[in-house]
């Protein structure tokens, strides 16, 4: 078990297309790629995440990781199961869009209002090279679309259609969690 370093907004890792895993690595279950998936799941559970892409924690490969459970930044969303994603893709995403208020171990102190599409199809592998497809929505939509964005070189930042609407998470707290239940 490792705890990697996050990269913060600023590094150039976190602005980079992230190049695509050749699956042939995923299958030596004793090999890098393995225990760095593990690593990257210990250092989102350590930061206290729902989601980790890897240029986040330095490395521009096609990787993110989920897992929600009761997480008090994002209180009374529905669950997802720890999960790995290899070279995903999202395509179809609905015109309906719903907006949250996101935040990102990349840039840890601010929230910002984001709209999303409520529901996409990811395409990917998983960890052990099996195909992925599925339709997703929800919260479960909104962290794919905010970890992706990661492999090609985008933060929540740029998606805000308005920057009135970014916070710190202490002002946050303050001044717009009771009056906006949109989270
Ligand atoms: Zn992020």
């Amino acid at each position: 078990m490792a705890v990697l370093k996050v990269a913060k907004l600023g590094n150039p890792v976190l602005r980079q297309v992230a190049k695509q895993v050749d699956l042939k690595e995923l299958s030596d279950q004793q090999g890098e790629l393995q225990s760095f998936i593990d690593d990257m799941i210990d250092t989102m559970r350590e930061e206290g995440g729902v989601g980790l892409a890897a240029p986040q924690v330095n490395r521009s490969l096609q990787i993110v990781v989920l897992e929600y459970e009761n997480n008090e930044r994002y209180p009374g969303e529905s669950s997802i199961p720890v999960t790995a994603l290899i070279n995903p893709v999202l395509s179809d995403y609905s015109e309906e869009k719903d907006s949250g208020w996101e935040s990102c171990l990349s840039l840890i102190d601010f929230r910002g209002l984001v709209r999303r599409s409520r529901s996409v199809t990811l395409n990917a592998y998983d960890r052990e090279g099996n195909k992925i497809e599925k339709r997703s929505t929800g919260f479960e939509a909104v962290v794919l679309q905010h970890e992706i964005d990661h492999l090609n070189g985008k933060v929540f930042l740029d998606r805000m259609e308005d920057l009135t609407q970014l916070a710190y998470q202490e002002e946050f707290e303050e001044f717009w969690l009771k009056k906006d239940p949109v989270l």
